[in-house]
């Protein structure tokens, strides 16, 4: 019996940590007859064929697209225009392009104008991550129990939506469908407001003298220690998302900056009511996220798991 959603051929246009956990499923699932895999280097290239995870490699988009009925964009979204500008013509009608990029009012952007007619644009993003890069660094239960959004611009195809919520579900996703600009205000506070504080705090300890940046590491405690995991993520990857999500980060961003001049006035104001009223509110959000299942970060199956007091 074939598996559903099925497709044909499946162009993977960029296969790091999510391609390759997408194209993982793919395999294990017998979701696709053939997988092309699309990378820029060599090397990712082979390791891709060394992990069979998939059955050809090319570093041409359009080589890689062509007869394909499914496309997943799997890069950094700054390299989504110039990847649309040199698979768009060798689309075929009826094939679905869809991605899994952090941001998606601009990845819509960069994508579409290169869409020729028939081709269905069915934008994604995968919540669900790791700190690692890389064909390895993936796995087939990256995305189980995690939500998968689905921003489709209006009009698109619903049976190309549902067959991209089905290829989602295989992987245990959870699906939502929204708006892109909303997904990007959204994601903003939840996660790339977060990221930029972590390479603020980890950037500064950096710049401390000497004697005392190794006494942070040697003592990094639970708070700094996460902070490194966050700030280890991918420099390109997270260069790309605050270039292409500025008006929602910096909105949010400006109100951080606004409560955080707040807290600093009751520090020195010695104001212990409104410290603790406020870390009282965020411990119920923390309540939240746990019984949403959402508190433990993906890792591969065997990693040692990561049970703390502070999970509760
Ligand atoms: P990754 O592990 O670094 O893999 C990126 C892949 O894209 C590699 O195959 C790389 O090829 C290729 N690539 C990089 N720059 C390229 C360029 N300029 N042109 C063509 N190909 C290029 O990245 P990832 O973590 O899988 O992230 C991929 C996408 O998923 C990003 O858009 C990111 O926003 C989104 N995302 C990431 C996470 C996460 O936690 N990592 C979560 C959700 C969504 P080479 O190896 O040959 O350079």
């Amino acid at each position: 019996m074939v598996a559903e959603p099925h497709f044909a051929r499946v162009a993977l246009i960029g296969v790091g940590l999510i391609g390759s956990s997408l194209a993982r499923i793919l395999r294990r699932d017998g979701l696709a007859d053939h997988i092309v895999g699309c990378a820029r280097s060599e090397a990712t290239r082979k390791t891709v064929i060394d992990l069979d995870i998939a059955d050809s490699v090319t570093d041409d988009p359009a080589e890689a697209v062509k007869g394909a009925d499914l496309v997943v964009v799997c890069t950094p979204v700054g390299a989504y225009r110039a990847i649309a500008e040199r698979m768009g013509p060798a689309l075929s009608p009826g094939t679905i392009v869809t991605d899994v990029g952090s941001v998606k009012r601009t990845v819509i952007d960069a994508l579409r104008p290169h869409m020729p007619a028939g081709v269905h644009l069915v934008p994604g993003h995968p919540i669900a991550g790791t700190e690692n890069s890389g064909p390895e660094a993936g796995f087939d239960t990256l995305f189980e129990g995690r939500w998968t959004i689905l921003t489709p611009p209006a009009g698109t195809d619903p049976a190309a939506v549902e067959k991209i919520a089905a290829l989602w579900r295989h992987g245990g996703s959870m699906i939502e469908i929204m708006d892109a600009d909303h997904h990007d205000q959204v994601l903003a506070i939840t996660s790339h407001v977060p990221h930029l504080i972590a390479y603020t705090i980890v950037g500064t300890a950096t710049d401390l003298e000497d004697v005392l940046k190794s006494e942070v590491v040697k003592f990094a405690a639970s708070g700094f220690r996460d902070f490194t995991r966050i700030a280890a993520s991918d420099p390109v990857m997270w260069r790309d998302i605050f270039l292409n999500n500025r008006t929602a980060v910096l909105e949010m961003l400006g109100r951080l900056m606004e409560d955080i001049t707040v807290l600093q006035r009751a520090i020195r104001d010695g104001d212990g009511d409104k410290l603790e009223a406020l870390f009282t509110r965020t411990r119920e959000i923390r309540r939240g996220v746990v019984d949403a299942g959402q508190h433990i970060p993906p890792r591969p199956p065997g990693w040692p798991p990561r049970r703390r007091a502070t999970d509760r």
